[in-house]
């Protein structure tokens, strides 16, 4: 699961193209090409093997590469070594995530133009720095200073790479009109090559929010602007989808007649776009964001003007053993969604024929029961049954019951097979390498496309009660390591962390996603098949909710 098959097959590609270069130059074979030949099959048979998995192994192959640059200085040969060595750095950088990795990049690309200006790769060099400081590093000063590089350099760019054309930025205007702070993403830009489809469209509606997700073939851009009530017509929101085509089995309107939408109409609005309306019953706040493998647009309707619901309210005066332990205490917790996690054609991680969806299964069930006894309140499994439902679904299902708090219950795995422990995660930017990793698995995607969601990040941490998630957490994971303690020795605590899992992106309450072991470590994965631990983890988390319960009537106290 944790090797992103996309990535391989770009490393193919990639591989592909240099392997024909190699043919024509290896002709004139010197020893230097002998050396880079070499260094071609290692790399054909590391892109090839498992190795791909570890960063020692990467480093190993890039250095590869190096010395044939540092031995061979004055041959052809040097600045394809080092071309080779940037492009491997930005490869890893989408496995590893970190910076670091793309400034090494960015140095070899930088040696190239400087030491080899008149060679085809200080060109290419060149385009991926560009590239890199406006998509990755988001730094479009330096990358126009790179621009403004000696023509003889740039003006063959274009033959390698046409330069993407800039969406131009939705008015100020139309961002009046909404109050979402996400504004500033309504014309990212969305790498593509070629034009998507809109596949279908799902949509879940409720009274306070509603959920619409556009299935795209590939990622494709977006703009969206929303147009008041004019002339007898409803306010609307539209987004423009570009290069896209409209799948021949699509309706082109759909009714919907919730408490937001009236209905969802779609056409081919010029050859290349793509433009979806919704017809609104009145002007809402919204939010909209991409999410890739596979690649989906979701827009978020919700109400934010309605007096929200207090999350503490005053203490009832008369405290009787007919009321539950929540409504006692006069606390706003009501109810509680319980995500187990993967489900149907989604096994999530697994080994032989153990599987983390049965296991999360087991363990929110009984956690739902221990809930409704300790505290009274209603809870929803988003679901009962091994049954497949996408990440997206499953957040709209907890926005939709207006839940008070939602909790997501997963399995760990690692190729490190010593690593064991318990976590627990709410949404924010990774706060390390295996939080980045643990993100990828769950969400099962790369953790290139991992990258992307920590920008989207910045615009939807706005909307989501980070403290309480924090807080929640932590209760959950004290109790949680806690309660398995009493019957197991070498219990590990891994702390609470933060990653970006699409499961939490979009939730309107307190949200935590609990990592209850490694199914990869022999002595955790033991336990994982034992009702007992299931049992004990529930008991655990059961027992930190209800501590963050009190913790949040204690801090309401005068
Ligand atoms: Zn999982």
């Amino acid at each position: 699961m944790f090797v992103p098959v996309k990535k391989i097959t770009f490393l193919f590609l990639f591989l592909a193209f240099f392997s024909q270069c190699f043919f024509v130059d290896s002709v004139q074979a010197t020893s230097a090409e002998k050396a880079f030949q070499l260094a071609e099959k290692e790399l054909n048979r590391f892109a090839h093997s498992r190795k791909i998995k570890y960063r020692r192994y990467w480093i190993e192959i890039i250095n590869r590469y190096r010395q044939i640059y540092l031995r061979y200085p004055e041959s052809a040969v040097a600045p394809r070594a080092l071309y080779r060595c940037g492009r491997l750095y930005e490869e890893l950088y989408g496995y590893s995530g970190k910076t670091y990795d793309l400034k090494r990049a960015l140095s070899y690309y930088r040696l190239i133009w400087e030491k080899y200006p008149r060679s085809p790769q200080a060109k290419l060099a060149l385009q991926r720095a560009i590239s890199i400081y406006e998509k990755k590093l988001k730094d479009p000063v330096k990358a126009l200073s790179l621009k403004k590089k000696p023509k003889k350099l740039t003006d063959r760019r274009k033959k390698h790479s046409p330069p993407k054309k800039i969406a131009p930025k939705t008015s100020t205007a139309t961002n009046n009109q909404t109050k979402t702070p996400a504004t500033s993403n309504h014309h990212k830009l969305l790498a593509v090559e070629v034009g998507g489809t809109v596949k279908q469209i799902r949509q879940w509606s409720g009274e306070n929010y509603s959920r619409v997700v556009l299935d795209l073939s590939k990622p494709v851009k977006y703009k969206a602007h929303v147009l008041k009530a004019h002339a007898g017509k409803p306010p609307r929101l539209y987004v423009d989808l570009k290069p896209a085509k409209i799948s021949p089995y699509t309706k082109p309107e759909i009714p919907i007649k919730d408490s937001f939408l009236k209905q969802i109409r779609f056409g081919q609005y010029r050859k290349d776009t793509v433009r979806v309306v919704l017809d609104l019953t009145s002007l809402t706040d919204y939010r909209i964001f991409f999410l890739n493998e596979p690649a989906r647009l979701v827009i978020d309707l919700y109400n934010n003007k309605k007096p929200q619901k207090e999350t503490v309210v005053a203490t009832p005066k008369i405290i009787n053993g007919d009321l539950s332990l929540a409504q006692q205490l006069g606390l706003g917790i009501r109810r509680i969604v319980i995500d187990p996690g993967h489900g149907g054609k989604d096994p999530g991680c697994r080994y032989g024929r153990l599987k983390e969806k049965y296991i999360s299964l087991e363990v929110s069930k009984r956690l739902a029961q221990k809930l409704k006894s300790r505290l009274g309140c209603e809870v929803v499994l988003t679901r009962t049954r091994d049954k497949f439902i996408p990440l997206e679904e499953r957040t709209a299902i907890a926005n939709l019951k207006n839940a008070d708090l939602f909790i997501s219950i997963h399995v760990n795995s690692s190729p490190n097979r010593r690593a064991y422990g318990l976590e627990t995660y709410y949404l924010n930017f990774a706060s390390d390498e295996e939080a980045m990793r643990t993100a990828a698995l769950e969400n099962a995607a790369s953790s290139h496309s991992l990258s992307e969601l920590q920008d989207l990040l910045k615009n939807i941490l706005l909307n989501t009660k980070l403290e309480e998630s924090r807080r929640l957490a932590q209760a959950v994971q004290k109790n949680m390591v806690g309660g398995v303690r009493k019957r197991y020795r070498y219990v590990k605590n891994r702390g609470v962390r933060t990653a970006p899992f699409i499961v939490l992106i979009g939730t309107r309450m307190p949200a935590v996603l609990v990592e209850i072991g490694f199914i990869s470590n022999r002595y955790e994965r033991a336990r994982l098949k034992s009702p007992t631990y299931w049992n004990l983890i529930a008991e655990g988390i059961a027992k930190g909710i209800e501590e963050y319960v009190h913790s949040i009537k204690l801090t309401s106290l005068p």
